[in-house]
């Protein structure tokens, strides 16, 4: 981690002792059970830091529904902190952004309060799927009946939570190939999941169905539904602006043309980190080389989606 980030998550967690967090001076509450810490964004939406992942409560006329469920570390502590939130309202929903163990961990958990869980089908066939996770060096076994989604699609569509609707984005093949954002356009919070990252560079997972040009899609499609005054949350850490994101996807623009230049020069991946293709980012960004590496492998795996290298 580059001092510049260390500096930035070191004032983030000064601020949260001071009470306001960010440019949007979002109140905190004091420091919450089991390590994990709630951000008030509005009456009806609460932001949970430290479940591994980043995971938002929306209070409906209805009922809670949760975006995201950590880590399975952390699964017993964030269940505390949704019933402490939920008091008698029942937990109707939860939402998966993408299929990763940081942002499914707690479906078991959240499934055993009575939610319904809802994501993209390819999220759902993931979570029951047998595969290896080649970049980084693990393995996916099945999850529990208890962890799948009950409730899948394959497009975008909206759900009325009770006093607000919620509107979910599908982007093909960008994080990974069951990706959503949720929009909650009245509150003016867009929840990015694996589609901003967290200030490091941001990883495309091919085994399961991300690449670069996806990405940029996403965030293309993302900028349009924000304003200067959304609140995003990214997949863990503080919640960011739109100039943010504008500036996740300008560096992706800029080394996706960069890169594609050089595959058709015949460089390699390796060959692109040794001549320090992404110095300029890297003070703001951190160490490329996992982004640089599996963004290049992404490249041929969708070499007809770029008009061919040849
Ligand atoms: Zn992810």
């Amino acid at each position: 981690m580059k001092k510049q980030q260390i500096r930035r998550r070191r004032l983030v967690q000064g601020l949260a002792l001071t009470g306001t967090l960010s440019a949007f001076g979002i109140p905190l509450s004091l420091l919450a059970q089991d390590g994990l810490v709630t951000h008030m964004l509005t009456d009806r939406i609460t932001l949970v830091s430290g479940a591994g992942s980043n995971v938002v409560l929306f209070r409906g006329n209805d009922g809670i529904t949760v975006v995201d469920s950590g880590s399975a570390a952390m699964a017993n502590a964030l269940a505390r902190t949704i019933r402490d939130f939920a008091g008698a309202a029942p937990v109707t929903t939860l939402f998966n952004t993408h299929w990763h163990q940081d942002h499914t961990g707690g479906n078991e958990a959240i499934c055993e309060m009575g939610a319904h869980i809802v994501a993209h089908e390819n999220t759902r066939l993931w979570l029951t799927a047998d595969f290896d996770v080649e970049w980084r060096n693990t393995s996916h076994s099945p999850r529990p009946e208890t962890a799948l989604p009950d409730i899948t699609f394959y497009e975008s569509g909206a759900k009325d939570l009770g006093g607000e609707t919620v509107q979910y984005f599908h982007y093909e093949q960008a994080h990974t190939d069951g990706d959503i954002a949720l929009f909650f356009p009245d509150s003016n919070v867009l929840v990015a999941g694996g589609l901003m990252s967290d200030g490091t560079y941001p990883i495309t997972d091919i085994a399961t169905g991300g690449w670069i040009g996806g990405l940029i899609q996403a965030n293309t499609a993302m900028l349009a539904l924000a304003n200067d005054a959304t609140v995003i949350v990214p997949e863990n850490g503080p919640v960011r602006t739109k100039a943010e994101l504008q500036a996740q996807y300008d560096m992706l623009i800029d080394l996706y043309a960069t890169m594609k230049a050089l595959i058709q020069d015949g460089l390699t991946g390796q060959n692109m980190l040794d001549r320090g293709i992404t110095a300029p980012y890297d003070a703001t960004w951190g160490d490329p080389t996992e982004f640089l590496l599996e963004t290049y492998r992404g490249m041929w795996a969708h070499t007809s989606d770029m008009g061919g290298f040849i």
